[in-house]
């Protein structure tokens, strides 16, 4: 394991954000106007602690004017047609400058650059799909002589737009989250105003940017910046608000239901993701993905490993050859191509997790490999012996760290698996088509993955948790449906 300062960075690409910058828009979207404030907030990379770039801060009353915008912009004409061509055209503006925004990603966020150039055209690609769905969306009739008495009723229901919507994401994944949320919502009608993250909103206004610039009409999407403590609240209880999307954490996502009201809620929250290794699982397959899928963006991903649930037959071969791998890996700055997990997100964070495996070993769990900070990087740590209710076992560590348990069988293994308040995504490494059947029918989650890590999505599948985990699916299809309402027509033909 090895740390690299320097050596082969990633240039700035032209038209990249700098301090400097007066190109980039650095203010809050409201109405189409870029809006500057008086109060800021700086940007900064966590591992070098460089300043990227300096936001605008929203107020209370700057939400209310976005949200007042956004309703008064579904009073204008914006049909279909057209919104699929605004969406289509601001795919092609992201492919068009994906190095400017994979820079941007990487800088301010928690990404090494190579995990950055990936984002983009996946934004783009959500952005297309999004746009053929608009299309597919539609009603169907009803049977309405089903009932007798009601032979001369004939009547359909169709969908349409639930308003608008307040979407709120998270730094993890700063584009491809809010794609998720803005296409569907956008291609089936509706206005939305964005909170993206403190420490990622670059990517966010780039993105408003390129919308607006591909004729997305003023209002139909509105940025605001700053604080999400401070400007939440305003956002989420204001009742021209139909429908709040919340990715983040549990306590916020608690929060944010308390205080919406009655609303629609979409809510992607957290998870500490088990994986399950049985005696005939390919190692050589296993051990790479399990570790991709624990360490990739340091860590800092709702699908990321965290438990895995070895049985006790191949428990050694499988912490050696993790170890061993995860020796080959190298921590350091997200601009450099090299490295494999950057810093996270902060070194508050960074001193969390740390803290985290000190309270388990100081309850007995032995570190197999890492185990150190520096500033905000935390090495890709292994631990076991963790015992059951260290916050290690029970909560969602949200870092570079996993945790290594020996089972005895299948049936332990769910059961583990099973007991936390999350269920996001489970995983399960066999040969057996039957232990891979009862996994799937038991593991309380959205998703059982067979022979992969957890750290598998397509964007077209549906895509949630259940208990802790969230509340309703995204995935391109399915955030359409949750962002309409069905309305009955019915002609009563009687003469
Ligand atoms: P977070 O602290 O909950 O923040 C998420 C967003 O909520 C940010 O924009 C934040 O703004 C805002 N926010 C904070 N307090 C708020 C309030 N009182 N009212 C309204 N908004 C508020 O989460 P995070 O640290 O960015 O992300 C980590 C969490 O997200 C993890 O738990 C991870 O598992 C989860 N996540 C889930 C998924 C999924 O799809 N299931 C995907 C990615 C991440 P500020 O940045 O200004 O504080």
């Amino acid at each position: 394991m090895s740390t690299r300062k320097g050596g082969s960075v990633a240039p700035r690409p032209p038209g990249s954000p700098s301090p400097s910058d007066t190109t980039e828009p650095q203010g809050l979207l409201i109405g189409g106007s870029w809006v500057r404030t008086d109060r800021t907030f700086d940007v900064t990379n966590a591992f070098d602690g460089e300043r990227v770039a300096t936001i605008s801060a929203a107020t209370a009353d700057h939400v209310t004017a976005a949200v007042s915008a956004a309703d008064a912009s579904l009073a204008l004409d914006f049909p279909l047609h057209a919104r699929y061509d605004v969406l289509m055209r601001a795919a092609d503006r992201i492919e068009a400058s994906q190095d400017e925004y994979a820079w941007a990603i990487a800088r301010e966020g928690s990404k090494t650059i190579r995990e950055a150039r990936r984002e983009p055209p996946r934004a783009a690609s959500i952005l297309r799909q999004s746009a053929e769905e608009g299309r597919r969306l539609h009603g169907e009739t009803l049977p309405f002589d089903s009932r007798a008495g009601s032979e001369n009723r004939v009547g359909y229901y169709f969908r349409f737009p639930i308003g608008v919507i307040a979407a709120i994401t998270p730094f993890n994944d700063p584009l491809a989250v809010l794609a998720h949320k803005v296409g569907p919502a956008i291609a089936t009608g509706n206005a939305v105003v964005l909170k993206p993250a403190s420490a990622t909103p670059l990517s966010a206004l780039r993105f408003a940017r390129d919308l607006m610039a591909s004729g997305l009409p003023d209002g139909r999407l509105n940025v605001v910046t700053g604080s999400g403590s401070e400007l939440g609240d305003a956002l989420v209880s204001d009742p021209r608000v139909r429908m709040v999307t919340f990715t983040g954490g549990v306590r916020t996502g608690e929060h944010i239901a308390r205080t919406a009201g009655l609303k629609k809620l979409s809510m992607e929250l957290g998870s500490n993701s088990p994986v399950i290794v049985m005696p005939d699982a390919d190692l050589d397959r296993a051990v790479p993905a399990i570790a991709s899928g624990a360490f990739a963006q340091a860590g800092q991903n709702c699908l990321g490993v965290q438990r895995i649930l070895i049985h006790d037959r191949v428990y050694d071969a499988f912490a050696r050859r993790l170890a061993d791998h995860v020796a080959g890996l190298t921590a350091g700055s997200s601009m450099d191509e090299r490295v494999d997990v950057c810093a996270m997100i902060s070194a508050a964070q960074a001193t969390r997790v740390e803290s985290w495996v000190q309270q388990a070993v100081e309850l007995g769990a032995r570190i197999l490999a890492g185990g150190k900070r520096e500033g905000a990087v935390v090495w890709p740590t292994i631990v076991e012996h963790v015992p059951r209710g260290a916050r290690l076992d029970c909560d969602e560590v949200y870092g570079p760290v996993v945790v290594l348990a020996r089972v005895s069988s299948l049936d332990e293994a769910i059961d583990r698996a099973n007991a936390v308040n999350y269920g996001l995504h489970a995983a399960i490494f066999t040969a057996s088509l039957a232990d891979a059947f009862t996994a799937v029918q038991r593991l309380m989650v959205g998703a059982v993955i067979v022979n992969d890590s957890t750290d598998y999505r397509l964007d077209v599948m549906p895509f949630g948790g259940t208990k802790s985990s969230g509340i309703g699916r995204e995935g391109i299809q399915f955030a359409c449906a949750e962002m309409t309402q069905t309305r009955v027509v019915c002609f009563n033909l009687q003469k």
